[in-house]
């Protein structure tokens, strides 16, 4: 943990220089951020660590890396003529797609030249007397200003595990997180694959086309569903395009961000089997992370999530031709949809084929990664290539790796040392000015992520508008706000069964981590109207200061 009484070595004047607003990250919230800032015709200074813009899609390049919200609605809605001009092909965008439509967005609203990049800001340090943050990056800058806006992601700091002997592979070391952008030829390689969560899921049906042999290394099995993903069809894009404005209107009422996604009243509990099963059979073949939406209390009671899940079970007994390899591949230790429900393109028909081995790491544990392979309670497996489909120290840890220091002795990292505590996910108590971009106790990683952008950018824009204009140079959430906001969040969460899996939501994936349940499940409709309330109420629970 830093030591909170160091300071930042003041450079000298000339060097610092000076904004009105300083952004990190330069994925979707950042881009977005950066154009809003500058149309209020401030000076806006960008960070990204990439050599380009797009975040997660700049970084995720594996095989497979695709959305799991649909293209027409996992894209901004700020600009009417971008989302008219812009073509999208596939009904699940792919990582090439998505990662061409930020760079379209960068060049058309000429973001490029206020960003720097393959620049990682190390540290932030509050400012008091002059109410502004400064902040230091790896090649030696040091820029301030007063607004400082975190837009570094919830899924963009990877975890490696750390297995011994990792550093003796002689093979080639793969993380699906940090994927070589000239890609990886896997032809004729005997290839581990650690992990089946959602990268690992689509990673893997398309490493087994291409290697001599797959062997997967799962520890929890998951479940997945057929994302039914197809080029899309030129004239249904036209209706949506004809009624865009109408459908971003249902999404910013949805409670996931999503349009397409169906507000259910109905128990699971209430159909008969029949007609529940046909209820499932039919989100099956639509392809859709909705699934868990198709009853109302699939999230909420054990009994009616079952029935969801043994669907899902049973089709995973259907498609995998060994019963053995079926049962091992059967998620059985969480509620569906309490993890991250993923989207797959032929995963588990993917165990058929004769090249690839399913080996159950749960029963018998990897105990080292060698320099031939990997070796596991049982044995050792001989490997060309190991790719980690790990994860990431998911929501927090890209904010704690940055050294962030208040200005009155305490880091960031100590004050979330029990936990991420927020107020409304904006802002954290005891750091002014300090704005965060779809972070834990806001809805977030749970909807549509452009949707939480926007609305978080669009809020926080307004926000530091109004501010300038009333000559307030301070604001801060107030400690009492806070506390009752983490309450709100925790208290909604544990009316569902979603704290009870031990999934990144809650930390479980990192070892040490405190568990919280870190994203707001109210609802992102529910949410913005509490963003606007709040506005409306001269920013009630936050405190303005000249
Ligand atoms: P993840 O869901 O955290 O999955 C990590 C996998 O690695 C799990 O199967 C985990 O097993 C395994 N693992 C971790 N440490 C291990 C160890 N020491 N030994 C054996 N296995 C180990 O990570 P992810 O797949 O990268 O996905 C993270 C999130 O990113 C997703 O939930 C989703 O929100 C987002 N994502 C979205 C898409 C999409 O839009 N389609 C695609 C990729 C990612 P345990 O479960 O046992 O811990």
């Amino acid at each position: 943990m830093p030591d909170a009484t160091q300071t930042t070595p003041e450079p000298t004047s000339a060097a610092v220089q000076p904004y009105d607003a300083i952004i990190v990250g330069a994925g979707f919230g950042g881009l977005y951020m950066l154009h809003r800032l500058r149309a209020l015709g401030l000076r806006v200074r960008v960070f990204e660590a990439g050599s380009g813009v797009g975040g997660t899609w700049y970084w995720n390049r594996y095989p497979g890396a695709r959305c799991d919200v649909e293209s027409l609605e996992y894209s901004y809605s700020f600009s009417e003529d971008l989302q008219q001009q812009w073509d999208w092909k596939e009904r699940y965008a792919s990582q090439p797609e998505i990662l061409s439509y930020a760079n379209h967005v960068a060049d058309r609203f000429e973001l490029r030249r206020d960003i720097a990049f393959d620049t990682r800001v190390l540290g932030a340090d509050f400012d008091p007397l002059r109410n502004e943050w400064v902040l230091r990056t790896d090649r030696g800058d040091v820029a301030r200003a007063p607004h400082c806006i975190m837009a570094v992601g919830c899924l963009s700091l990877p975890r490696m595990p750390e297995f011994p002997g990792r550093d003796s592979f002689k093979g080639k070391l793969y993380h699906t997180g940090l994927w070589p952008q000239e890609g990886v030829d896997f032809s004729g390689l005997r290839v581990g694959v650690i992990g089946t969560g959602s990268s690992g899921i689509q990673a893997i049906p398309q490493i087994a086309r291409q290697a001599a042999h797959l062997h997967v290394f799962q520890r929890t099995p998951n479940y997945s569903l057929p994302a039914v993903n197809h080029p899309l069809d030129r004239q249904a894009v036209a209706r949506v395009k004809a009624e865009y404005a109408a459908l971003r209107e249902r999404a910013r009422k949805a409670p996931a961000g999503v349009a397409g996604f169906a507000i259910l009243t109905r128990s699971a509990l209430e159909d008969p089997p029949a007609v529940r099963q046909q209820v499932y059979q039919d989100g099956w073949v639509r392809g859709t992370t909705g699934f868990t939406r198709l009853y109302k209390d699939l999230l909420t009671d054990p009994a009616a999530n079952d029935t969801a899940a043994e669907f899902v079970r049973g089709k995973i007994r259907s498609i995998v031709k060994d019963p053995a390899v079926a049962a091992r591949l059967t998620p059985t230790d969480h509620f569906i949809g309490t993890k991250r429900i993923c989207l797959d393109t032929d995963y588990f028909e993917t165990y058929n084929r004769a090249n690839v081995t399913l080996v159950d790491v749960r029963s018998a544990p990897i105990e080292a990664i060698t320099a031939s392979g990997i070796r596991t309670a049982e044995r050792e497996f001989e490997l060309d290539a190991i790719v980690m489909a790990t994860g990431f120290d998911a929501m927090t840890g890209a904010l704690l790796a940055i050294d962030i220091r208040n200005g009155a002795g305490a880091t960031l990292a100590q004050k979330w040392a029990g936990g991420p505590r927020t107020y409304l996910g904006l802002m954290t108590a005891g750091f002014p000015n300090l704005f965060v971009i779809a972070g834990p106790g806001s809805p977030s990683v749970l909807t549509n992520m452009i949707s939480s952008i926007e609305q978080h950018v669009d809020w926080i824009t307004r926000c530091i508008e109004q501010l300038r204009a009333r000559g307030i140079a301070r604001m801060e959430a107030e400690q009492t706000a806070e506390d009752q906001w983490v309450e709100h969040v925790n208290e909604v969460a544990d009316l569902t069964l979603l704290p009870r899996a031990n999934s990144w939501y809650v930390g479980a994936n990192v070892p040490g981590k405190p568990r919280v349940f870190m994203p707001y499940l109210g609802g992102l409709h529910v949410y913005r109207a509490r963003c606007e309330e709040v506005a409306a109420r001269d920013y009630e629970g936050f405190a303005l200061s000249s």
